[in-house]
């Protein structure tokens, strides 16, 4: 492997896995080009919700490496790089049925056990913090340490000021190999010449890879609403119905679910969100659709109706096959590293995966276990006679 100082390491896709692996790739003195098909945060990153949360995460690897990767926004807030960009508060888990209680404390003991710190929160205190709750509302639980932070705000920062070259309208069609090493990518008619390349091109990497089996696309549509007030978030927390566990622990599958976020943000809007549309990679949105986002929103938190909704978006996310992201080495192709399928986790895991991806393009070891987001799942190694 080249130095850090001569290496020429070409970027695929710069959404905030891409934007992050650029920013701390140019940071050790690699050249860098970053090459989009559209511009920096044209995909889900620019069309999200911003929980930093690990409580959302899955049991396991993805609740661990959370953990390390909100600690990781912690650290980049605290040195200055996400200065004013990652706000910390508290993720509210709601039960609004005796299933949904149940779920919520299994998931709260799943928490606990990976070392989060965990609150039960009854009824009256809880009124108290979001005055106005839903009389549905029967449990909840608080997880005191997660954050929030906007993917388009973040992927701004990570390349302000870098020397990273950012190429828009470049779509890549081709990752060039020879030998078994990487040679560059092709882009349009060109050749753009590189000795390392990360494919992290959200759903555009399926076709880069032969991964169209394995990346689907998954819709999600959110609503904005106007202002409940100027001086910040408008509740002390963010409110995660059981809905949402249900889709991320895999409980619930149906295409179409609805797993319900009410996310105040620091203009004292509320990002209201959001539907699970597989195989659905359009960014449109329809009435159905958020007429049930917002009837399942007014059920949990009834305060909403003196809002205006300023407007809906959809965005895309990329899942794989597994529920796992795939990060790693390319098995078959040195210089080659693939980080992809963060499907609703990437603004969360996004800084510290594109950070991992750049020391694995370096040569170096990451700083967290990435084994089990492993390329060699879905893409195998050469077999020798
Ligand atoms: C509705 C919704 C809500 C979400 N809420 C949250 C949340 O609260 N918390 C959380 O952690 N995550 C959330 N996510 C998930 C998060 O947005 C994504 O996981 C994350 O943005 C993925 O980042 P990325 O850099 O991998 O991909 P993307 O942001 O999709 O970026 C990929 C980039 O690659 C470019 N590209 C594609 N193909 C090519 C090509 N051939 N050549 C060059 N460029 C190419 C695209 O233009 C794009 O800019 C949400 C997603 C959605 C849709």
């Amino acid at each position: 492997m080249a130095s850090s100082t001569s290496i020429h390491v070409a970027v695929i896709g710069a959404g905030i896995v891409g934007a992050s692996a650029a920013h701390f790739l140019a940071a050790a003195g690699a050249r860098v080009t970053l090459l989009d098909a559209s511009g920096p945060a044209a995909g889900a990153t620019g069309a999200s919700d911003g929980a930093v949360s690990v409580a959302s995460k899955r049991p396991g690897p993805m609740m661990d490496l959370a953990r390390h990767a909100r600690a990781f926004y912690a650290r980049c807030e605290r040195e200055g790089l996400f200065r004013g960009l990652f706000h910390r508060r508290s993720t509210f888990l709601v039960a609004r049925t005796a299933v949904e209680a149940d779920l919520v404390a299994q998931h709260g003991a799943d928490l606990a056990r990976a070392g989060e710190r965990v609150f039960e929160v009854d009824r009256a205190t809880l009124l108290e913090r979001v005055p106005g709750l839903g009389a549905s509302v029967c449990a909840a639980l608080e997880i005191p340490d997660d954050g929030h932070a906007l993917g388009y705000e973040i992927t701004e920062r990570l390349l302000r000021g870098t020397s990273v070259d950012i190429r828009r309208s470049a779509p890549a069609s081709e990752i060039v190999t020879q030998a078994g090493r990487v040679a560059g990518v092709a882009v349009r008619d060109d050749l753009l010449a590189a000795d390392a390349v990360l494919v992290a091109a959200g759903i555009g990497s399926a076709p880069l890879l032969g991964l169209g089996d394995i990346l689907i696309p998954r819709k999600g549509q959110m609503v904005v609403t106007d202002r409940a007030g100027s001086a910040g978030p408008a509740i002390d927390g963010h409110l995660m119905a059981a809905s949402y566990l249900a889709a991320k622990r895999g409980i619930v599958r149906d295409n179409g679910h609805i797993g319900l976020v009410i996310d105040p943000l620091m203009t004292g809007q509320f990002l209201i969100g959001g539907s699970r549309e597989d195989h659905r990679s359009d960014h449109t949105t329809d009435a159905s659709t958020i007429a049930a986002i917002l009837r399942e929103a007014l059920d949990l938190y009834p305060p909403l109706a003196q809002r205006r909704v300023l407007r809906s978006f959809a965005g895309v996310r990329t899942a794989s096959r597994d529920g796992l992201p795939i990060v790693g080495p390319h098995p078959r192709h040195d210089g080659l590293v693939v980080a992809t399928g963060f499907e609703g986790d990437g603004i969360c895991l996004g800084p510290l995966m594109g950070a991992s991806a750049a020391r694995l393009l370096l040569g170096q070891s990451p700083d967290v276990d990435l084994s089990a987001l492993a390329p060699e799942r879905f893409l195998r190694a050469e077999v020798h006679a």
